[in-house]
Order: structure tokens, then C-alpha cells, then sequence
């Protein structure tokens, strides 16, 4: 990449970029230019293994001639339709394909266009569902610390990150269970912690304090992810099932990062026995080359808000992009693949490969801790003083010149490759990241 990139260079100006520091980005830029199966080519020439799916979300790997095919053929059939009191057959084919796959039960879809987008629209069918039965005093929401939902005012509430949440107002009524980040008790943990099943119980806390008929919803990561990659301890997600069945309060699994094979099964309230009531994805709907979200409805609710005087209109809630006709494409497509390919399980196969390769780096300079479950990993390392996030940074700038693209959180470095990823690129991937951190100070 050219060195004469300073900060007012007039082709970086305009371009405003997201969760980025720009100046310092523009002074340096790092722009990747083509991608193809596991690598990202970067403007410098040089391949980049991509170590994140993109941004979580390049399930399959990169340049899938299938999605493009069928992207170009949609393009030219029906490029776009309304959804509002109209419909087309693909939106209907693509959810009726996805309730193949989805948790039992789960089998009505609402189509978004992101992630922060499904989290909206899965609160409001929360409350929507209360006032449909007669008690639509429920509209309080019960969110994580160190939960991200995206950034719409809903997601952002429920969230629970301090810097996202930091320059905002937030949705009133919404409270917050502990995190289970627990690193005296859980540290280099292999798979879910054993320790923390108990936190779970803080929701019979918050309930005594607002009380349950004051309650819609809980909405929790099943495995947090932007917080650094927080499998669920063993038995916690269960925990909150029960309580949540106790006292009416529908609980929602935020599977934006975790649906579609991330952790060994089409979703992970698959791969972990604990069905919700509703369920929001995003991402790897469309391997993240077309933007889609989809949110998955337990039949019983849906049933509940679509009932009523015929001709009325149910749901007063859509986007102009719901169920777009390019998108379902790109989705019925990438299904195709996940399924002929068989990539949720070759994850679950591949899975106690990528573990032992991530714990090989626990002897590294700074490692405080890994985490790990099905192809999602953190490592955690040590803050310098008085600069917190500033090593992950550097990871970050040196992995990428190393020929590895990952994520820095903080100071953890969070890992979520492509699930084509095979053992030599496992090895390829801790081996750099074990260079990288040996170099840097
Ligand atoms: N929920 C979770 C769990 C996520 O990880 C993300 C994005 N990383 C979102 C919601 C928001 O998705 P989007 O950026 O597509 O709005």
C-alpha cells in the first residue's frame, strides 16, 4: 500500500467509516481489493487469509460463482417488488427453505435487511405478541451487559457495551443480566465454562424488581460475540429458559453471528439444546454478500399478532427491503451450498482441531486467555498500561501485514474464519498470529 496516504488525501475524505478510527485510518489506510475462497487480496498485492469471514458473515467463503449466477439471473427476472400487501414467489420460497433448517418449532420468518434491523423488529414482535393476548403492559425489555444488538435505539438499549451506548439516550423500561465473563473462574476454558450457570439467576432478580407482568422479553448472544467471544456456561442458557417459561417473558437468542454452522449446527440453540421463542439473524443468511436479516418466530406468536378482524392489517412493522427478491436469491443459494457441502457439521468435525491449535498460543507473550467454540475463538491479552485496546490494535496492523486479516475488540482478539477452513490453514492462521504476538511489546 502507497505511504503517501496522509490524512486529507482527497480520495479518503469523503467516505465517513463505520466503528473506525478515521483519522488514524487515513493516515495509514489498509484496503483489501478482491476475494476469493479463504484470502482477501490486499491493494498491495499481497493475500490476506481471512481469519473473520469478512465481518462474521463469508460462511462459505469467498467468490461463490453459485451466489453470483443466481444474483445475476434474479437481477434480470424480478430485480425488485414490493412486500407490502403484495409478494413474490422467491421471498415465500427462501423462508419456506429456511424453516428446513431452523430450531423446531421456529418456523415463521420476517425479512430484514442487517442484523440491528432483525433485533428491532424482534423486540417489537415481543410487545406486539403481549398486546395481542391482553397484556400489553409487558413491554419492558431485559438485555446483557457487554451484549451488542446491533445499533438501532433497540438493539442499542438492550446492549450492553459502554461505548456504543456512551453519546445516546436509550429506550426507557430496559434492564440488564450480568455478563458471564468470568476470567477467575473460566480461563482458558476449552469449549462452554464450566462456572457460571448461576448468573442466570440475576433474571429472578430483575423480575422481583419490575415484575414479570411488566416483562416482553429477554434477549441474549448465545454466545456473545462482539464482547469478545463468550460461549454460554454450561447449563446457562437452559437457566434462562426455565425462568423465562415461568414467568411468561419470551426469550429471544440473538444468532447474528452464530447462525448458519458457526458453531457446529445451523444455529446454535441447535448445537446447545435450548430452543427461543424467537430468534434474529443476519450475515451468513447470504454468506454477507447481499445485506439481508431474517427473524425467526416460534408459530404460537406469530399466531397471536396474526389473528384479529380479516382485512386488518396485523403487523404494522416492515422495510421497504423486507424479503428484497436479490437477496432471497443470494440466500436460496448459499443454502444450497451450506447443505451440498455439508458445512454446519464440517464445522462441528473441524471444531477440536481449531481448539487445540487456538490453546497452542496460551505460552505467547500477553495471553491472559482463549476462548473457543465451534469456529469462533478469542484470545485475550494483557492491556498496556495506561493505553487499554492499543495491543490488539497493533495484532491487528501486524497480523494484516503478515498476511492475516483478524478482529481486534479491545484487547482480544477475536477469530472467526470462513468454514471452508481447512487444517493447513488452521495451522497457517495460529502461526502467524503466534509470530505476530511474539513481536510486539
Ligand atoms: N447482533 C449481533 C449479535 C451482532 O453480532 C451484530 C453485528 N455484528 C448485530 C446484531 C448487528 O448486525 P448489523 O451490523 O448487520 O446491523
Amino acid at each position: 500500500m502507497s505511504a503517501d496516504f496522509g490524512d486529507n488525501h482527497p480520495d479518503f475524505a469523503a467516505w465517513w467509516m463505520p466503528f473506525t478510527a478515521n483519522r488514524q485510518f487515513k493516515a495509514d489506510p489498509r484496503l483489501l481489493t478482491e476475494a476469493s475462497g479463504m484470502y482477501y487480496r490486499a491493494a498491495d498485492g499481497q493475500e490476506v487469509l481471512d481469519g473473520t469471514s469478512g465481518l462474521w458473515c463469508v460462511n462459505a467463503g469467498h467468490g461463490r460463482a453459485e451466489i453470483a449466477e443466481a444474483v445475476a439471473r434474479q437481477l434480470m427476472t424480478l430485480d425488485f417488488a414490493p412486500s407490502f400487501q403484495m409478494g413474490h414467489p422467491i421471498g415465500f420460497e427462501f423462508a419456506q427453505a429456511l424453516t428446513q433448517i431452523a430450531p423446531a418449532g421456529l418456523d415463521r420468518v420476517f425479512f430484514t435487511n442487517s442484523g440491528s434491523e432483525s433485533v428491532d423488529t424482534a423486540l417489537k414482535i415481543a410487545m406486539a405478541y403481549h398486546r395481542a393476548r391482553g397484556e400489553g403492559q409487558r413491554v419492558k425489555l431485559i438485555g446483557r451487559e457487554k451484549g451488542y444488538h446491533g445499533v438501532g435505539f433497540g438493539g442499542l438499549s438492550v446492549g450492553g457495551l459502554v461505548n456504543n451506548r456512551r453519546s445516546f439516550v436509550t429506550l426507557p423500561g430496559v434492564d440488564h443480566l450480568p455478563s458471564t465473563y468470568d476470567l477467575a473462574r473460566n480461563a482458558f476454558s476449552r469449549g462452554l465454562p464450566l462456572h457460571g450457570a448461576e448468573r442466570a439467576d440475576a433474571l429472578e432478580g430483575l423480575i422481583a424488581l419490575h415484575g414479570a407482568e411488566t416483562i416482553a422479553a429477554v434477549i441474549v448472544e448465545p454466545v456473545a460475540g462482539s464482547a469478545g467471544v463468550l460461549p454460554p456456561p454450561v447449563g446457562y442458557l437452559a437457566r434462562l429458559r426455565e425462568i423465562c417459561d415461568r414467568h411468561g417473558i419470551l426469550l429471544i437468542f440473538d444468532e447474528v453471528i452464530t447462525g448458519f454452522g458457526r458453531v457446529g449446527a445451523a444455529f446454535a440453540s441447535q448445537a446447545f439444546g435450548v430452543t427461543p421463542d424467537i430468534m434474529t439473524t443476519a450475515k451468513g443468511l447470504t454468506n454477507g454478500v447481499i445485506p439481508m436479516g431474517a427473524v425467526f418466530v416460534r408459530r404460537a406468536v406469530h399466531d397471536a399478532v396474526v389473528q384479529g378482524p380479516e382485512g386488518a392489517i396485523e403487523f404494522f412493522h416492515g422495510y421497504t427491503y423486507s424479503g428484497h427478491p436479490v437477496a432471497c436469491a443470494a440466500g436460496l443459494a448459499v443454502l444450497e451450498i451450506y447443505a451440498r457441502e455439508d458445512l454446519f457439521a464440517r464445522v462441528a468435525a473441524i471444531a477440536p482441531l481449531w481448539e487445540a491449535a487456538l490453546h497452542g498460543l496460551r505460552a505467547a507473550p500477553h495471553v491472559i486467555d482463549i476462548r473457543n467454540v465451534g469456529l469462533m475463538g478469542a484470545i485475550e491479552l494483557t492491556p498496556r498500561d495506561g493505553a487499554p485496546g492499543a495491543r490488539g490494535y497493533e495484532v491487528l496492523v501486524g497480523a494484516l501485514k503478515a498476511g492475516l486479516l483478524v478482529r481486534a475488540t479491545g484487547d482480544t482478539i477475536a477469530l472467526s474464519p470462513p468454514l471452508i477452513i481447512s487444517q493447513a490453514e488452521i495451522d497457517k492462521l495460529t502461526g502467524i498470529l503466534g509470530g505476530v504476538l511474539a513481536g510486539i511489546a
